[in-house]
């Protein structure tokens, strides 16, 4: 049998190791356009903020490694140029020479990824604006830099790789702008959570446009001018355009393949396309959201590797199906990580889901062991059903791990009261007794027993300057001295029992503390007495960030500059 992959990093490359691993007999080429194959993507930004600084760590595999352990023909410079279904053959283009030639398949697969979004606007091509997608991507944009040493730069994008190549230009002192059209870095993230990494950026020098537009370029005094929409145009040595990426499926679309979202190709959940005989993984392929059941573009690089599995798997006459991905992803920023997976509050919404949310800001281990650090924990839950939709973790210690135990609850189907079944492990340098992830389960239970019941930033609206309702802090008098919303009385929760009749009993009260947890406590005093109560969801410090960054961003937007 002779497979052709195209393609030769995260999907291609794993196909062609697994057909190897499962057939010693199969003939195997790779063509791969860039110069490399099997490189680390993920790591380039890293790369250029010279915390890899080895150029070779950059690349897994040399093709003449990968032929010598797997024999595998890999061919570097060499793009396909053209499929022809009906007579299995791929013309192919050796790029250092210019030759075309055409190479005959049993078995095709497709893993081309995708490339930097780059819309039609004035400036697009000129030399000082960069995308970032590959090795020599890579090496392009260091170059610049070591040769030019631009002192500014303008970041056009707030996702994962625009977040990440800001801190790296940051880390090497330059002067940094973030430019997003939506009013939210990282929208995996719903906005409240997103506000922690707004001020994380802010803090360490990074200048964020949120809510602008950029409407093109032009160079001018030896930089780039990034025109923006209704507002003037900010000047920089350097651009990067990391406004998202679309899948590379030019040939698939050339040669008829079923296209799904922005051209993405359709495939089945072995993988497989329209055509027979020609399978597609990775950024290149529409996937099934596995929460949603709806078609999706998840360009992660662990969807990637599964369905290059998957496809050998299958060409090797097995059958194995791809279940749907659920966009688990983790960032770095800065000392600080961002996590999330499945769906957030916003995306749960739009598609119709009756959803229910808990915020909680539990210690990433026993506060009595030192270095324990806050993280904030956002879990989305289908309000009847408690399913588990989806969760968002920010914080500095523990984050990853918690956020890939949420990650197997929803992948196993489990209702976000289970989670306080879980048995995790435990001891004081790890985690506390009772995990942040039983947390959240005993939270929802709480609930679902009726002996919680929340009110949300959402709520702040109905219940501000409404006579018919009760406000109240139950931190210290220090703590509510120290900042507090107004309208909101205070009484400690230590002297709530001794002033029970300073509260008015025919009204409901909304109860606010630092984390959560004193004002569930008092809740439960208060209901104890007669009271019907409402316990904020995230305590008074998640309020304050959000608040403070809503307001931030809304009076920059009026004076048309972010700070
Ligand atoms: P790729 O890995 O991009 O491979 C596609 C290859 O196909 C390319 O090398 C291309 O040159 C080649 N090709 C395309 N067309 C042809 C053709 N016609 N002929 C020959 N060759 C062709 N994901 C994460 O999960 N975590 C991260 O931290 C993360 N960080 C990232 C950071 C950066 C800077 C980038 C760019 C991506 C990052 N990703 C991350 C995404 C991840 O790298 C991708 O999801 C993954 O690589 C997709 O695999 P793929 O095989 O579909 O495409």
């Amino acid at each position: 049998m002779k497979i052709v992959i195209v393609g030769g990093v995260a999907g291609g490359a794993t196909t062609a190791a697994r057909i190897r691993r499962l057939d010693e007999h199969a003939k195997i080429i790779i063509f791969e356009r860039s110069g490399y194959i099997s490189y680390a993507n993920c790591g380039l930004p890293y790369y250029i903020g010279d915390t890899i600084t080895d150029s070779e760590e950059l690349t897994l595999q040399t093709p003449e490694g990968f032929y010598s352990r797997f024999r595998v023909d890999v061919k570097v410079h060499h793009e396909v140029v053209d499929i022809h279904p009906e007579i299995k053959k791929v013309s192919v283009m050796n790029l250092k020479s210019g030759e075309v030639f055409q190479e005959n398949y049993d078995k095709l697969v497709l893993s081309p990824g995708a490339k930097p979004a780059q819309p039609r606007m004035p400036g697009i091509g000129i030399d000082k604006l960069f995308t970032l997608r590959t090795v020599e991507d890579t090496f392009r944009i260091k170059e610049y830099i070591n040769k030019n040493h631009p002192k500014s730069v303008v970041l056009a994008g707030g996702g994962f790789i625009g977040l990440e190549m800001a801190e790296n230009l940051r880390e090497l002192g330059m002067d940094v702008t973030i430019v997003q059209s939506s009013k939210q870095l990282m929208t995996p993230f719903d906005f409240d959570m997103a506000s922690i990494i707004h001020s994380k950026m802010r803090k360490h020098g990074i200048k964020l446009k949120l809510g602008y537009t950029v409407d093109g370029f032009e160079e001018k005094h030896g930089g780039v001018d990034v025109l923006l929409k209704n507002s003037p145009s900010i000047h920089a040595d350097m651009v990067v355009l990391a406004i998202g990426v679309i899948p590379d499926t030019a040939l698939a679309k050339k040669a008829g393949l079923k296209l799904g979202i922005k051209g993405s190709i359709a495939v089945n959940d072995r993988m497989e396309t329209s055509v027979p005989d020609i399978y597609a993984a990775g950024d290149a392929v529409q996937v099934k959201h596995y929460v949603t059941g709806n078609d999706m573009l998840i360009s992660l690089a662990g969807p990637a590797n599964k369905q290059g599995r998957i496809i050998a798997d299958n060409i090797c006459g097995g059958d194995s199906r791809y279940l749907g991905s659920q966009g688990s992803s983790v960032i770095k920023i800065f000392d600080m990580t961002a996590a999330t997976t499945g769906i957030n509050e916003n995306y749960a919404r739009e598609a119709g889901l009756n959803a229910d949310t808990v915020i909680l800001s539990p210690m990433s281990h026993a506060g009595y062991y030192p270095n324990g650090k806050v993280m904030t924990v956002k879990v989305v839950f289908e309000k009847k059903t408690y399913r588990l939709l989806g969760a968002q973790i920010i914080g500095y210690d523990g984050v990853d791990k918690r956020i890939d135990v949420l990650a197997t609850a929803i992948h196993t189907g489990m209702k976000a009261t289970q989670l306080k079944d879980l048995d995790l492990a435990y001891a004081p340098p790890y985690s506390s007794a009772k995990d942040p992830v039983n947390m959240v389960g005993f939270m929802v239970d709480n609930i679902e027993k009726g002996l919680l019941k929340q009110w949300h930033i959402k709520d702040i609206d109905t219940i501000f300057n409404n006579e018919n309702v009760t406000m109240l802090d139950v931190r210290t008098s220090e703590e509510f001295n120290s900042g507090h919303i107004d309208g909101f009385k205070n009484i400690p929760v230590d002297e709530l029992r001794e002033r029970l009749e300073e509260i008015e009993k025919n009204k409901p009260v909304y109860l606010i503390c630092q984390s959560g947890l004193r004002s569930y406590i008092a809740s439960r005093i208060l209901e104890g007495n007669g009271f019907e109560t409402y316990n904020f969801s995230g305590g008074f410090r998640f309020y304050d960030s959000v608040v403070n960054e809503r307001e931030l961003i809304k009076r920059a937007y009026a004076c048309g500059m972010d700070k």
